[in-house]
């Protein structure tokens, strides 16, 4: 029988510390039946009081690691069904595949492209972060070959897709110190794949048609030893596969059902048009997928997929923000132009860009608005002339501007009275979009 939130809470240490992320105790018990949050997430809960909760206190989808050391990630154990619930936890893993039937040098060469599939958006590093080499050939020696090209080359997670045991001892012959995903376990290999991933700690792919197949699956793994498993359903079609998804998610969160709780891996290949498998991997990465993985490998195919995946595991409490303080752009002297602009990540990575383009070395002040846009800010008033004039004053705007003038957003003109009279600066009104800056620090700050 289920344990209630009450029961759950007199095993817990009831000293309400907030290291869970739950103001309290009780709420934390509460989360933790409703299958919102892991008991894993208590860091003072006793061993004793954990096994006691037995089923109650795995985390509704198992957490799978894949890889070792710095070529790591993580997906699954996931608590909420929506975003806006609270967020998401463990980012999908994209993998890009290397097939076997490839020259040594076009697998080496493919690597390279992998590793290089890393982009920067509003401050944070997005990047490609699995190979998925594919056993085309059916040889495990070739296999093996290709694994070891790419486990050289390539610093990210591996899968190694194959039905054969044999090719995937060959390759793990080469690999298993990276603790690859074995793709995968079948109704008719899997005592022998899991065989293999419980002598190497590996996690593994099950793949079966439909849900119920993946079932039986997975409780023949699991009764084989194997803790991490990834699920694979073999669906066809968008329509089928979102509904997979969606439907193993609800069974583990909603009805704890135990077979289906584990992260999925979907599959995308090109079908003879180049952007299809981003625009699927993309609703997959929605909904529900753990790991997508795909034969796209052009920067604008997967920079999108990362832009989307990235959108998706942020924590929809809290807006994306830039360090508050001074930034500089090129090498300003005391004589560049001082910007003011809001923490809010898109905004300030607009303005950074604008100014940059201007090529007009320059500081930006950064004020913290708790991640809000310039109008947003002002009208919630975080972005005054009272919180300006007191990051001006924090972060010494004056070691930086000799001049004494900084520039305002355009759009907050109506405090550039009040705020000249409390800084004792002169304020100028800047544009009002950022589109305008590079004309306006070109014509006034570029001599
Ligand atoms: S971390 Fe543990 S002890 Fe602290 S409030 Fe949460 S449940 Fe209570």
């Amino acid at each position: 029988m289920a344990l209630t939130g009450l029961d759950i809470y007199k095993l817990l240490p009831k000293t309400n510390c907030g290291e869970c992320k739950s103001p309290t105790c009780l709420a934390f018990a509460m989360r933790v039946a409703q299958k919102q949050a892991s008991i894993d997430q208590c860091p003072h809960v006793s061993a004793e009081s954990k096994e006691k909760l037995g089923a109650a206190s795995a985390p509704p989808i198992q957490l799978v690691t894949i890889g070792a050391g710095d070529f790591k990630i993580a997906i699954g154990n996931e608590t909420v069904l929506f975003r806006h619930e609270e967020t998401f936890h463990h980012p999908a893993g994209i993998a890009v595949t290397v097939s076997d039937k490839l020259s040594e040098a076009e697998i080496g060469a493919r690597a390279d492209k992998i590793v290089h599939l890393i982009f920067e958006r509003v401050g944070m590093k997005i990047a490609v972060d699995m190979a998925c080499i594919m056993n085309d050939s059916g040889d495990p020696a070739k296999f093996a070959a290709a694994v070891k090209i790419v486990a050289q080359k390539a610093p990210v997670a591996l899968i190694l897709a194959s039905d054969n045991p044999d090719s995937l001892k060959a390759a793990l012959e080469v690999c298993a110190d990276r603790r690859p995903l074995l793709c995968g376990a079948n109704a008719s290999n899997y005592q022998a794949v899991a065989a293999l991933a419980k002598e190497k700690n590996c996690p593994v792919v099950a793949r079966a048609k439909g849900l119920e197949a993946l079932t039986d699956l997975t409780q023949k793994i699991t009764a084989a030893g194997v803790k991490e498993i990834v699920l694979e359903s073999g669906a066809e079609g968008v329509r089928q596969t979102l509904e997979d998804l969606t439907k193993a998610r609800r069974y583990a969160l909603r009805k704890s059902f135990r077979p289906l709780g584990y992260p999925m891996l979907t599959c995308m290949m090109g079908d003879g048009d180049s952007f299809l498998p981003v625009l699927k991997a993309a609703a997959y990465i929605a909904k529900y997928a753990g790991i997508v993985v795909t034969d796209a490998i052009e920067p604008w195919q997967l920079m999108p997929l990362l832009t989307v995946r990235q959108n998706i595991y942020t924590d929809p409490r809290k807006p994306l923000q830039v360090e508050p303080g001074v930034h500089k752009i090129g090498e300003p002297g005391s004589k560049a132009p001082l910007l003011i602009t809001t923490n809010f990540s898109l905004t300030y990575y607009t303005v950074e860009g604008e100014v940059e383009g201007s090529k007009v070395a320059s500081n930006i002040l950064v004020v913290d608005t708790e991640g809000t846009s310039v109008l947003t800010a002002w009208a919630a008033e975080k972005f005054t002339t009272d919180q300006i004039a007191a990051a001006m004053n924090k972060y010494e705007v004056e070691a930086v501007a000799s001049h004494k003038k900084v520039i305002i957003p355009g759009l907050i003109a109506v405090e550039s009275g009040k705020l000249q009279e409390e800084s004792g600066w002169e304020v100028i009104v800047g544009p009002k979009e950022a589109s305008g800056i590079p004309s306006y620090l070109k014509a006034n700050w570029g001599g």
